[in-house]
């Protein structure tokens, strides 16, 4: 690799950095030190040579066998938040949700306070278009930026990223670097007001303090809901319920008590224990009450 300032690890221990803890190393981890340098980079690793994109992990499980050729995370140097002006912030994809919602707050801009409960990235929150208490991602992105895998970089309207429920359909090989969000002009009470709310709502419904990923499953659509003769609105975590699924263990995985769609590690799991877990569920689901439940987690890498 020639030109390249930014770090390369070997062997980079990811999986026990994922909110997870669990799962293997990865291969070679790049963070890049800037677009140039990710592009640097990208137009040098060849195209047959696997590439992953990963942001705080906060919704993967890394397979325990790893990620076999070059990962590449956006870090501090992608991390900056910048408030524009009244309702505008413009953002790198590395800056952590939390700190968009705190920029956002104290300069009095409201509409992105959901942010403030979800953890990761911006990147990671554009592609799985991220969303809590009735608000997402979509409802608050104008544009962003990217590169792809040859290095090309790549300027994004909202009609481009196709964003629908967790889901964004820009292709996968896209890497987002920065994104400009609106909210609306409120006043900093208001808003400080709505956050607090959110968090005691979160501190008293999600076991945030545990070992996990978020919501394990996508909740259904009405179609497939009706398909299955379900009651509309039915959510993933009463499915969960419905199958036995709350509590239930495979090793050191458990699906939370508190909250039935949220799976943890329980301290020594294997990622094949909560992949295991997560499939038992989806077999339960799909013989049990004849719905299909979807991995809203991804899980990346080899099974050791
Ligand atoms: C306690 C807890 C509560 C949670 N609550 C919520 C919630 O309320 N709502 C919600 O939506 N989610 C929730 N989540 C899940 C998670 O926080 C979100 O999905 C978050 O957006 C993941 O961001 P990340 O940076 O950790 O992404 P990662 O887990 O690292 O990656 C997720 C996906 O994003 C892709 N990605 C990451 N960065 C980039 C980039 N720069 N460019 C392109 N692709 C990229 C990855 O390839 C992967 O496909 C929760 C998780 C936890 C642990």
């Amino acid at each position: 690799m020639k030109n390249i300032r930014g770090t390369l690890t070997e062997n980079a221990p990811i999986g026990a950095q994922s909110w997870f803890r669990c799962g293997g190393a990865a291969d070679l981890l790049f963070k890049p030190a800037d677009e140039d340098d990710l592009a640097a980079f990208l137009s040098q690793w060849s195209a047959d040579q696997p590439l992953t994109i990963i942001g705080g992990l906060a919704n993967t499980i890394i397979r325990d066998g790893g990620l076999r050729g070059a990962t590449i995370q956006l870090d501090k140097a992608f991390s900056s938040v910048k408030v524009l002006n009244d309702t505008y912030i413009s953002a790198g994809c590395g800056a952590l949700n939390g700190n968009v919602a705190a920029a956002a707050v104290k300069a009095g801009i409201g509409g992105m306070e959901f942010l403030s409960g979800i953890p990761g990235s911006l990147g990671g929150a554009l592609r799985m278009n991220a969303g809590a208490y009735g608000a997402e991602i979509k409802d608050i992105f104008v544009g962003a930026t990217a590169i792809d895998r040859k290095g090309n970089p790549h300027r994004l309207t909202a009609e481009d990223m196709h964003f629908t429920y967790r889901h964004c359909g820009v292709h996968h090989d896209l890497i987002f670097t920065s994104a400009i969000l609106k909210g609306r002009a409120e006043d900093y009470e208001t808003v400080k007001a709505r956050i607090t709310e959110i968090k005691a709502k979160r501190n008293e419904t999600q076991p945030i303090r545990e070992c996990t990923g978020g919501s394990t499953f996508a909740n259904p659509s009405e179609t497939e809901l009706k398909k299955a003769g379900l009651p509309p609105g039915t959510r993933a975590w009463q499915i969960v319920d419905m199958v036995g699924g709350r509590g239930l263990r495979m090793g050191g995985a458990q699906m939370n008590e508190l909250h039935c769609n949220f799976m943890i590690n329980t301290g020594d799991a294997s990622a094949a224990d909560l992949e295991n877990l997560g499939n038992e569920l989806r077999r339960r689901a799909l013989y049990d009450l004849g719905v299909k439940l979807h991995w809203e987690i991804k899980r990346i890498g080899q099974e050791s």
